[in-house]
Order: C-alpha cells, then sequence, then structure tokens
C-alpha cells in the first residue's frame, strides 16, 4: 500500500515555495531556458532526489532526470514529469508542482519495491519565452530537438549557445532521447482554466489535449466619406470582418468543445468618419477532434469569403500554425479514473486547450495528464494558486495509480 498524506502534500506545497525563490528577475517568479537559477533548482530536487535513493543526471538540452532503479535489469520505465521553466512573472505551481509531485509519489513509495523503474522529468523548456519555440526539453527525449538548436533569442543567441554556456554538451543531444522499454509517461498540472473549479472537482482526468489552428486574415475594401458614400455603394471591410467574428462566437457556442478566438482587430485607417479599407484579424480555433475542428475551420472562412464578397472585399487568409490533437493513452487514462473511483474521488474527463509536454511524450511512449484544480482559473499569473487538499487528491490518485500500473507489468 502507498500512502500519501497530508504531510506528503506539506511536503509537495514546501517544495514549490523553496522552487520559486529561485527567480532571474528579484521580486518575482521568472525562469527562462537556462537561465543560471536553474541550476539552483536543479540542486534542490536533485538533493532530494538523492535522500530518495535517486541518481540524478542533467541531460544535453538541461533536463533534470532523476532515476528510480528497479532491482530488475529489465524492468521497463515510468516517466513521470513536466516543466521547470516558467512565464515572465509566472505563479509557482505551472510545471513546477508536476515535477514536485513526481518525487513526492517516489518518496510515497518508502522504498517499496515496484516491477519498473521510475524516472522523474523536469524539463527544461516548455514556455518558449526565450526562444520563441516551445518544448525544448521534451522534445529532446523524442529526437526532434536538433532542428531547435539554431533558434535565437532576443540578443542573437542561439539554443545551442545557450545550452554550451551552460555547461552541457550539444553533441550528446542523442544521449537524452528515450531508451529502453517504457510504460509510459504521466505529467500532473494545474488546469489553468475554471472547469474542474465548475465541477467542483479535484482533479480531471484529461482526454486529450486540443487540436489548433492559428490564421491571419485580411479584409481590403475601400476607406471612403462616411457621410457621401451611400450604404449601396459602400466596400466596409470591417462590416465583412464583423460578421466573421460574430459567426467564429456563435459556431463556437454551438459546437461542444470548440474554442473561436479573435484575438486581433487592427481597421484602417481608423476614423470615426472613414469607411473602414482594410482590417486585419486573427483566428485561433482549438478542438479535441481534428475532423471536427478542420470541419468548422472551413465553414468560418467560406463564411468570411462570402461576406466579403457581398461588399466587394477581397480576403486573404494566411495560416501560422497548424497543430493536430494528441488524444490521450486509453489505458493510462483507465487507471487514473480506476483510481480516483477506489479512492471515492470525482474524476470528470476534460480536454486540455493549452500545449503540454505530454503531447510530445506522446509521440513515442503512452501519455496521460491529471490536471489539479485551480482556484480562481489563475494561471500564468502571481497570485496562480492550489488547494492542499486538491494536491492530497492528486497525490492519493498518483500513488493509486503507481499500485494499479505495478499489476498490469507482466500481467
Ligand atoms: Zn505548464
Amino acid at each position: 500500500m502507498i500512502t500519501a498524506d497530508s504531510k506528503l502534500t506539506q511536503t509537495v506545497l514546501d517544495a514549490c515555495d523553496a522552487l520559486a525563490c529561485h527567480s532571474e528577475v528579484v521580486g518575482e517568479i521568472t525562469r527562462t531556458y537556462l537561465c543560471p537559477t536553474t541550476q539552483e533548482v536543479h540542486t534542490h530536487l536533485g538533493g532530494w532526489a538523492g535522500r530518495l535513493g535517486m541518481t540524478t543526471r542533467i541531460d544535453a538540452v538541461g533536463n533534470l532526470r532523476s532515476r528510480l532503479e528497479s532491482k530488475d535489469p529489465n524492468a521497463p520505465t515510468l516517466y513521470i514529469g513536466s516543466h521547470l521553466d516558467t512565464v515572465p512573472n509566472a505563479g509557482r505551481y505551472d510545471g513546477i508542482l508536476g515535477v514536485v509531485m513526481g518525487y513526492a509519489l517516489v518518496e510515497a513509495l518508502g522504498g517499496q519495491e515496484l516491477p519498473y523503474s521510475i524516472e522523474v522529468l523536469g524539463f527544461s523548456e516548455e514556455e518558449g519565452v526565450r526562444f520563441g519555440v516551445s518544448f525544448i526539453g521534451s522534445r529532446a527525449l523524442v529526437g526532434t530537438a536538433d532542428e531547435l538548436l539554431a533558434a535565437l533569442d532576443k540578443e542573437g543567441r542561439s539554443v545551442q549557445d545557450a545550452i554550451e554556456a551552460y555547461g552541457l554538451n550539444p553533441q550528446e543531444l542523442a544521449l537524452a532521447r528515450l531508451t529502453g522499454q517504457s510504460l509510459g509517461y504521466l505529467e500532473f498540472h494545474i488546469e489553468q482554466g475554471p472547469v474542474l473549479q465548475d465541477l467542483e472537482a479535484s482533479v480531471g482526468v484529461v482526454s486529450a489535449i486540443v487540436g489548433q489552428d492559428r490564421l491571419n486574415l485580411e479584409f481590403v475594401g475601400r476607406a471612403s466619406h462616411a457621410g457621401t458614400t451611400p450604404m449601396h455603394l459602400r466596400r466596409d471591410a470591417l462590416a465583412a470582418a464583423a460578421r466573421f467574428m460574430v459567426a467564429a462566437e456563435d459556431l463556437a457556442r454551438h459546437t461542444p468543445g470548440l474554442v473561436a478566438t479573435v484575438g486581433i482587430v487592427e481597421v484602417k485607417p481608423g476614423a470615426g468618419n472613414v469607411i473602414p479599407g482594410e482590417v486585419h484579424c486573427s483566428l485561433d480555433i482549438r478542438h479535441e477532434h481534428d475532423e471536427v475542428r478542420r470541419r468548422a475551420l472551413k465553414e468560418l472562412l467560406d463564411g468570411a469569403e462570402r461576406e466579403a464578397q457581398a461588399r466587394q472585399v477581397a480576403l486573404k487568409v494566411t495560416p501560422k500554425m497548424s497543430e493536430a490533437a494528441t488524444p490521450m493513452s486509453g489505458q493510462f487514462k483507465a487507471l487514473l479514473h480506476q483510481a480516483a473511483e477506489e479512492l471515492e474521488l470525482p474524476h470528470p474527463e476534460l480536454v486540455s486547450g493549452a500545449g503540454h509536454d505530454a503531447q510530445i511524450m506522446a509521440q513515442e511512449v503512452p501519455a496521460a495528464m491529471l490536471f489539479v484544480r485551480s482556484p480562481n482559473a489563475l494561471s500564468h499569473h502571481p497570485d496562480e494558486m492550489v488547494n492542499p487538499e486538491d494536491v492530497t487528491a492528486a497525490l492519493r490518485v498518483g500513488a493509486r495509480f503507481l499500485e494499479r500500473l505495478a499489476g498490469t507489468v507482466g500481467a
């Protein structure tokens, strides 16, 4: 029996507090890729790992990797992790909680043997703040980080420079790859949204990480006098764009699980007595099923084209990003549900509307996520919080998951 009690919860919260002190900006929590204070985080967690009987290494992209080896040298590995970097002026739980939870679950084991090894992963980079590319840490494990080495930060230094400046060797990137038999990857993460709070649930099982498209739209009509141009002779770019924006909201409201956002609108020339001649706007559209997202996107763009044509407005669409959805592992999801059920905890399933390391790990191993309720849905903010009882719930589900997973090994 693996026990996770309120004392262990305090250990988790204390560790998150302690790690929050290691910032590259005084007075806030800011830790971008391989900033000097990353070293202090590694030392802190590496020390804890040592006391738990784990061996720790830092791989070539700066991921912290602590292993609790099974007695059986051929035993498979369960990976538990999240990221240690932050956005500027961040909270203390986004990413960090998932790494700390990994060590806490090893502590909960208290030396009990499992038929698998556990590797706790503290990814060096997930947020994409310094280099504008995300997931440098997890991409090294699935062998797709090479192409990121040349990316530059604002000072013109490359990822490769950052790695070398930190005292690591980019030539050893291949050694960061996943090797040996793997059971899969489990990531605990704060929800960063309002769903679990709304459902009054401490934790939730992630069904999938959404796929998303981001595009820019350009409506070009003709600017002219607002007083002298009759309505039927206008080429109003904003009238067409506005119809598109309302259609995006309507379609998303009526399509379960779909979210669509126009976050940028620029109107030219931008005078109260001039008919808008040009509008540039963005679209961000996400869903857990790729075909639903694609169908919705086509419907919206067809509608935008119709509204533009009706006003003799030209429409140009520029795709900026397109990412497929990542379903989480059925087996791991079932084990998480089973664990929560046995503990008589509510265990709703919810979609992750944000990207996470689990979507990268899922390219090679079964991956799953357990979300922990975010009070007031606040994240990427210094007031980011967790409820201690929700952390306890997550620890208990995690401990039960480890036991249930043990039952499947060699079975
Ligand atoms: Zn995160």
